[in-house]
C-alpha cells in the first residue's frame, strides 16, 4: 500500500472513530455509532500492517501476534460475564498502559529510531518517551489496581497513609528530576537508570492514587483511568510517529476526561479532591465504623404477593435499577413486569443514577439488552421532582443510589452525592437479599422508613414471582 492511500485510509478511519463517539452519545443511535468503530478499526488496522512502514517480512509477526491477541480477545469477550464487565475494562486499560511503556523503552534503546535525530528533534523525540512511559506506568499500576478493587479482591476502604500528599509532592520532584538526568544523559545506559527510576516511581504513584480513593468515588476513577489509557495511546502515537494513533488516543483522552467530569459534578465531588484521595471518607467515620450505627426505624419485609398487589393498585411506579440488578441478570424479568403494567395503564418509568452499578451507562446497557424503550428510561435529574407523585417506587438491587443518608448525614461518606429520592414516594420497595450495604459501604436507613417495603431474595427470582402473582 502506498504513502498516499495508507494517509487517506487514517483520514477515513479518524473520520469514523469520531462519527462513532457521536453515535454512542445517544443510545437510539449507538448501534450505528459501534458500527462505525469497528469498520474505522477494520481500515486502521489494514492501512497499518500493509502500509510502507511495516516490511514483508515483518508481516508473519504481526499476524502472529493478531490471531493470539485477537483469540484471547474473543475468548474474554464470551466467557466475561455482564457484572465482570467493568474489571474487564479496568484490565484492558492496563494493557494500554502496558503497551505504552514497552514502546517507550523500546524507542529508546532502538539506534534506528533516534540516529538521525539532533538537536531539538532528539530532546522532543525523549520528552515523548519520557512522558509516553510516565503517563503508560501510571495507567498500567492505577488500572490494576482499580481491577482488584472493582472485583472485590482488594477492599474498597481508602488506604489512608500518613502525609501522602507530601509523599505524592516528593515523586513528582523527583520525577521532574530524574527528567533533567535524563534529558541530559551521554549513554543510553545512563538514560536507562532515569527512566527506570521514574517508572519505579509511576508505578507506585499509580497504586497510591487508587488506593486512596474511597468506595463511592470509584466511578470517578474508572473514567479517569480511562482517559488516561487514551493519553497513553497519544504518547505511543508520537512515540511511533503514527497519526491515526495520536488522534485516536486524543479522542479517547478527552472524551474520558469529560466523562470524568460529567461523573464528579453528578456526584457533587471535586475533581481533583478525588484525584487526591480519600475523599470517600469524608470528614467524619471511615464507611466500615459507620456500619455499626444503625439507623432508627423498623424494616417492614413483604412477600412477592403484596408487592405485586401494591403494583397492581398503582398508577404511576418508578423503577430503581443498581448493581444488583446486574447480578441477577434480572433485566428481562422487570421488562416483562413493565410491559404487563403498562398494558393496564400504569404509567411505569426508569429512573437511573448516573454511578448505578459498576461501570458509566451499564444500567442503561442492561435495560437496552432487554428491549426497554428509551421513552420510559429517565435520568435522575428528570424524575427526581416526580416522586412525591409517584405510588410505588420499586428499587431493585440498588443501595448507595437510593441513600438518604447522602443528604441527611453531613458525615456521611457519601455526603453531597445527589441520590434518587424514593424515600418521597408514596411506598418505596426494596429488592435485595439482605440488609448488608452497598459498594460505599454506608448503612441505608431507607431500610427503616414507615413507607419502605423490603422484598428479601434475589431479584430475579423474587421478580418472577411477582410476575406470577401479577397474572394470577
Ligand atoms: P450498590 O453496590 O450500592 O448496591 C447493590 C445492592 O445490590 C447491594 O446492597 C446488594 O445487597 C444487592 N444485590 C446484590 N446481588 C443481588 C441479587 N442477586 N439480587 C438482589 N439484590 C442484590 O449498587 P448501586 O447500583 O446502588 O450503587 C453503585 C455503587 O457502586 C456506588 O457506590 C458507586 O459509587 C459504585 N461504583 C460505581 C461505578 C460506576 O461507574 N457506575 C464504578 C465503581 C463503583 P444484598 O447483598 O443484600 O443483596
Amino acid at each position: 500500500m502506498s504513502a498516499s492511500l495508507a494517509t487517506v485510509s487514517y483520514i477515513g478511519a479518524t473520520i469514523l472513530f469520531i462519527l462513532s463517539l457521536g453515535g454512542l452519545s445517544n443510545p437510539a443511535t449507538s448501534l450505528r455509532g459501534n458500527l462505525y468503530g469497528m469498520i474505522g478499526m477494520t481500515i486502521a488496522v489494514l492501512a497499518t500492517v500493509f502500509g510502507p512502514r511495516v516490511t514483508m517480512a515483518g508481516i508473519p509477526w504481526i499476524i502472529g501476534a493478531m490471531v493470539v491477541g485477537g483469540s484471547v480477545g474473543l475468548y474474554a469477550a464470551r466467557v466475561v460475564k455482564m457484572t465482570q464487565m467493568p474489571e474487564l475494562v479496568a484490565l484492558m486499560h492496563s494493557l494500554v498502559g502496558l503497551a505504552a511503556c514497552l514502546v517507550g523503552f523500546a524507542n529508546y534503546i532502538d539506534p534506528a529510531a533516534s540516529a538521525q535525530l539532533t538537536g531539538a528533534e532528539k530532546s522532543i523525540h525523549e520528552i515523548e518517551i519520557y512522558i509516553g512511559i510516565l503517563i503508560g506506568a501510571v495507567t498500567f499500576s492505577g488500572s490494576i489496581i482499580a481491577f482488584g478493587k472493582l472485583s472485590g479482591k482488594i477492599g474498597g476502604k481508602p488506604l489512608l497513609l500518613p502525609g501522602r500528599h507530601w509523599m505524592n509532592l516528593m515523586g513528582l520532584l523527583v520525577v521532574i528530576l530524574f527528567g533533567w538526568q535524563f534529558m541530559h544523559s551521554e549513554s543510553v545506559s545512563a538514560g536507562m537508570i532515569a527512566l527506570t527510576v521514574m517508572t519505579v516511581i509511576a508505578l507506585l504513584f499509580g497504586i497510591h492514587m487508587v488506593m486512596a480513593i474511597g468506595g463511592a468515588d470509584m466511578p470517578v476513577v474508572v473514567s479517569m483511568l480511562n482517559s488516561y489509557s487514551g493519553w497513553a495511546a497519544a504518547a505511543t502515537g508520537f512515540m511511533l510517529s503514527n497519526d491515526l494513533l495520536i488522534v485516536t488516543g486524543a479522542l479517547v483522552g478527552s472524551s474520558g476526561a469529560i466523562l470524568s467530569y460529567i461523573m464528579c459534578r453528578a456526584m457533587a465531588r471535586n475533581f481533583i479532591s478525588v484525584i487526591a484521595g480519600g475523599f470517600g471518607t469524608g470528614g467524619g467515620a471511615p464507611a466500615a465504623a459507620k456500619g455499626s450505627e444503625q439507623p432508627a426505624g423498623e424494616v417492614v419485609a413483604v412477600s412477592a404477593a403484596e408487592t405485586a398487589e401494591l403494583l397492581r393498585e398503582a398508577r404511576n411506579v418508578i423503577i430503581e435499577p443498581g448493581y444488583g440488578m446486574a447480578v441477577a441478570q434480572a433485566q428481562h424479568t422487570v421488562y416483562e413486569i413493565t410491559q404487563h403494567l403498562r398494558e393496564k395503564g400504569v404509567n411505569v418509568r426508569f429512573g437511573i443514577h448516573p454511578v448505578a452499578g459498576r461501570m458509566p451507562g451499564h444500567m442503561n446497557v442492561l435495560l437496552a439488552e432487554a428491549r426497554v424503550p428509551y421513552d420510559i428510561v429517565f435520568e435522575m435529574d428528570e424524575l427526581n421532582a416526580d416522586f412525591p407523585n409517584t405510588d410505588v417506587a420499586m428499587v431493585i438491587g440498588a443501595n448507595d443510589i437510593v441513600n438518604p443518608s447522602a443528604q441527611d448525614d453531613p458525615t456521611s461518606p457519601i455526603a453531597g452525592m445527589p441520590v434518587l429520592e424514593v424515600w418521597k414516594a408514596k411506598t418505596s420497595i426494596v429488592m435485595k437479599r439482605s440488609m448488608a450495604s452497598g459498594y460505599a459501604g454506608v448503612d441505608n436507613p431507607l431500610f427503616y422508613k414507615e413507607n419502605n417495603r423490603m422484598l428479601f431474595g434475589d431479584a430475579r427470582k423474587m421478580l418472577e414471582e411477582v410476575f406470577v402473582a401479577l397474572k394470577s
